[in-house]
């Protein structure tokens, strides 16, 4: 048995701190009914907690380190870049050369404004399409998540489409209803708010891959034809790409199914481990923003030298051919489990897209919240606890997928296999 101590001793501290011991909710491992596990150190694919347990990790910080913990590129241009100072709060050139880069990868996006992370990405995105549109309303989906903004924090009232609630106290009515939600990949739905709201429309977002239910790709054709009825209603259609940028593959989740939004918010992979987003779209709407337009948006720290650097060496490692040996270790990890759960007759639904992989403890297909929700989480609870005594390190919820970085070796994905072969068979024989 791993033992915890340190861990135990430093979260005892941290609960007198801060809310829950930790600064992000999921960190607190509440839904696998776990104390959290304080990490010291990465390297690669491990992780090492503070009583030296060793992880396989395939939570990679939520899914910024596609290329593993402390790559040596990025470590040695961070060592560097620090030492010329860590903020002007003035322009610099490695600004150029990332927006550079993501615009070379993302064409959609004709100019761009960098923030500090994906939650001001989607809030400051959604401001622009409602100043360009001068329409109020958005579209939302239930199940996407994009970050704690008061009109993106809003879960779904009775009904099939219907006018938000707020999600959480603190979030004012008056805003929330401004937010519309339907089912994911459901376009009778969406039909319905055009016909009913259409003319104040401002913007649909949606996660073209939902990495936020566990994951959940589009049915084919559902975003096309969003992006058909978003433009014959004059509506931005916005894709928070957040977490499927320059995740699911070298051209992005928009490359990847080849449908062209008009704005596109990013984060996680974009900043290589440091804290950056970034939003952008066609140069028409961008040209709307501060200080060349009338929509305010700004931040002291945007655009920060480190975080430029981290961003630019990590999108820049990710070739096509990183992607390709990503994606391998991605459908033997799949084979392996799939074989695992049918030996030990253990309910599993795979879903995927590119290197975006979702495991749900169902029969059942998972094409929405709903369906994402007949996972048996109890079981859940169970592989997650008996995979962290068997030194693999998943994400502590069933509604999380995993990543896996360019340093996951074949080894790792074996030893990934066997720890759950192995906790499968546990829990059959309970
Ligand atoms: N959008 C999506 C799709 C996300 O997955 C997340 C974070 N998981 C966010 C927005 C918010 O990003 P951040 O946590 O950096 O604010």
């Amino acid at each position: 048995m791993k033992t915890f101590d340190r861990s135990k001793q430093a979260y005892r501290k941290a609960v007198d701190l801060m809310p829950g011991g930790v600064n992000s909710p999921v960190r607190a491992f509440k839904s696998v009914q776990m104390d959290p596990i304080f990490m010291e150190k990465g390297a690669g694919s491990k992780l090492y907690d503070l009583d030296g347990n060793e992880y396989i990790d395939y939570v990679l910080s939520f899914g910024p380190l596609i290329l593993g913990h402390a790559d040596e590129k990025v470590t040695e241009s961070l060592t560097k870049a620090t030492a010329n100072g860590t903020s002007f709060g003035a322009p610099t050139e490695m600004e150029n050369e990332l927006a550079t880069l993501v615009r070379e990868r993302v064409p959609s996006i004709e100019m761009l404004r960098m923030v500090n992370s994906g939650t001001e990405a989607t809030m400051s995105a959604l401001r622009v399409a409602r100043g360009y549109t001068g329409r109020d309303k958005i579209l939302k989906f239930e199940g996407n998540y994009h970050g704690h903004g008061d009109s993106l924090l809003i879960k779904a009232g009775s009904g099939v489409a219907t006018l938000g609630l707020p999600d959480s106290p603190g979030v004012p009515e008056s805003i929330a209803q401004n937010t519309i939600t339907v089912p994911y990949n459901d376009l009778e739905s969406v039909r319905y708010v055009f016909e009913e709201f259409g003319d104040d429309l401002a913007a649909v977002i949606i996660e073209p891959v939902s990495g936020n239910m566990g994951v959940v790709p589009p049915n084919e054709g559902f975003l096309q034809e969003l992006r058909t009825m978003t433009e014959d209603n004059g509506t931005v259609l916005i894709f928070d790409e957040v977490m499927t940028g320059f995740r699911v593959g070298y051209y992005s989740a928009q490359g990847h199914f080849d449908v062209t939004p008009d704005m596109t918010c990013l984060g996680k992979v974009i900043g290589g481990g440091l804290p950056v987003g970034a939003y952008g779209g066609k140069r028409e709407i961008m040209e709307r923003v501060a200080p060349v337009g009338d929509i305010y948006q700004a931040g002291t720290l945007s655009g920060n030298p480190l975080a430029m650097t981290a961003g630019f060496e990590t999108i820049s490692a990710m070739t096509e051919e990183a992607y390709a040996s990503i994606n391998k270790k991605v459908d033997r990890l799949i084979e392996g489990y799939q074989q695992a759960a049918e030996k030990h007759d253990i309910p599993l639904t795979v879903n995927r897209a590119g290197s975006m992989v979702g495991f749900f403890f169902t029969n059942e297909p998972v094409t929405n919240f709903e369906t994402a929700n007949q996972s048996d989480l109890e079981l859940f609870t169970h592989y997650f606890q008996g995979m962290i005594e068997e030194g693999i390190y998943l994400p502590p919820s069933q509604f999380e997928g995993l990543f896996l970085s360019v340093k996951h070796t074949d080894e790792d994905i074996e030893k990934t296999i066997q720890a759950a072969e192995k906790v499968f068979s546990q829990i059959k024989s309970k």
